[in-house]
């Protein structure tokens, strides 16, 4: 087994994990990435379209444009990499922790670090976790998988498709099948609402003439080896309406219905998670739990945009480090979900820390009003000309924000929209 010592330990080496060791670099501690791929750039690799980089970079960039960026800065500053490494367990040591990782080239090695940072990134939910139906043939993918065989395998799945969910994901696809040549005949969401960007609904489906069936349903999976057909059933106030089912016949069946953290790990390193988001739950400073492990990316909470992913990864780096120069008391002061919100992240601040938060809200509403209020009283309000549950909100609090509110360590922050 080979033995290995740094100050911080990242682990996936996607836009967040390699943004949050730039930082950590940059802070003159020595950090490697542990990535089981075989290369950098995590999910951003499979992303071909463009859309990426207009808040890190200012320019609008592919995926893989966009890692390259970080590629550069990694190589740049002096972070070690090592790729085709999978960590298999994190465990409490003398000196700080201790990582197993397994490669198929270097077999075992043992990783003394001083402090880890999780940027593992988030799976899909599949067809066991929305209970559809039917038979069980071949051709029902995530459609992160079939952007995957399409763009990076040059496989096509199939020719003739439905689109379970119409997230970003699912409407990228959608375009995407139809450009390599397949049909798309239809994009099935439950929501009575699309659940992707307005941009993507314009020009993924309706530039290509692809149906979306809001409040539908596929009702069940039709097919003895392939794929045959999809049962569709409308919803009238939320119950399937049976008598209006009709069939669509296709072979493929892509599902985007939602992502989840790659908690495992943490998990399995005795880290407590959120029920709101699936994540671990930190403080203010992306801190687990668990003294000395970190956590940001979609493994902290799924984001919708790959620039909020490296924003976040930078500050927790930059906290990471500074725990490690001095371990700063965890003052904090509880951050609440209030109306019409899922989540706020982090769900903690420190009252003398400026902060930048994340949210989540319920409902889809234009014109809405963000409020921050402190025991009742309201601190601070953001327009927010449009919200859906689909995309992210951000708010800063400023150093004049938290001068002005007085917070104690007792205070709770609520954060509503309305
Ligand atoms: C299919 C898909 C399409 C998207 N499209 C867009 C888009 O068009 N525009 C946009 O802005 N955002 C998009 N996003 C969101 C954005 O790309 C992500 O939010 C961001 O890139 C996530 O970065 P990350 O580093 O947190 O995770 P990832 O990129 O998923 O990186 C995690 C890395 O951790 C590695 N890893 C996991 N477990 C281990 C382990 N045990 N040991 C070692 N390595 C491990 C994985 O191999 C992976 O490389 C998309 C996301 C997905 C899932």
């Amino acid at each position: 087994m080979q033995e290995k010592q740094y100050d911080i330990a990242v682990i996936g080496g996607g836009a967040a994990g390699m943004a949050a060791a730039v930082e950590v670099r940059r802070h003159g501690y020595s950090c490697v990435i542990l990535e089981r791929e075989n290369q950098l750039g995590g999910i951003l690799m499979q992303c071909i379209h463009n859309g990426f980089g207009l808040q890190e970079f200012k320019q609008e960039l592919t995926g893989p444009e966009f890692a390259e960026e970080f590629i550069e800065q990694v190589r740049h500053c002096g972070v070690e990499v090592l790729l085709d490494t999978t960590v298999a367990s994190i465990e409490d040591s003398e000196n700080g922790k201790q990582l197993y990782c397994y490669s198929q080239h270097h077999g075992i090695t043992r990783l003394t670090v001083r402090a880890v940072i999780l940027a593992m990134g988030c799976r899909e939910r599949n067809r066991g976790n929305i209970h559809t139906p039917g038979t069980r043939p071949a051709g029902v993918y995530t459609a992160g998988l079939a952007q995957r065989l399409v763009n990076v395998e040059g496989y096509i799945p199939g020719k003739d498709v439905v689109i379970v969910g119409s997230g970003d994901i699912g409407l990228i696809m959608a375009r995407r099948m139809t450009w390599v040549g397949a049909r798309v005949h239809a994009v099935v969401e439950i929501q009575p609402y699309p659940s992707g960007l307005t941009r993507n609904i314009v020009q993924c489906l309706n530039d290509f003439d692809i149906p979306l069936y809001l409040s539908h349903v596929v009702s069940r999976i039709l097919g003895k080896d392939r794929l045959e057909m999809v049962e569709i059933t409308p919803l009238k106030d939320g119950i399937p309406d049976h008598d209006s089912t009709f069939h669509i016949a296709c072979d493929t069946l892509l599902l985007s219905v939602g992502l989840v953290p790659e908690n495992e790990l943490a998990q399995a390193a005795g880290i407590e998670l959120s029920a709101q988001t699936n994540g671990a739950l930190v403080d203010s400073t992306m801190m687990t739990s668990v003294a000395g492990i970190f956590s940001c990316g979609n493994v902290l909470h799924v984001h919708d945009l790959a620039d909020y992913a490296a924003e976040e990864a930078r500050r927790t780096g930059a906290y990471a480090a500074a725990w490690l120069q001095n371990r700063p008391p965890r003052q904090q002061v509880a951050i609440r979900a209030g109306a019409n919100v899922r989540y706020v992240s982090p769900p903690k601040m420190n009252p003398e820390q400026p902060d930048k938060l994340y949210l989540r809200a319920l409902i889809v509403k234009n014109n809405a009003q963000l409020t921050m209020k402190l025991d009742n009283l309201t601190v601070k309000q953001k327009k927010l000309p449009h919200v859906q549950p689909s995309e992210m909100v951000s708010v800063t609090l400023t150093q004049r924000d938290l001068e002005k509110w007085q917070l104690s360590a007792n205070t709770v922050l609520e954060v509503s929209i309305q």
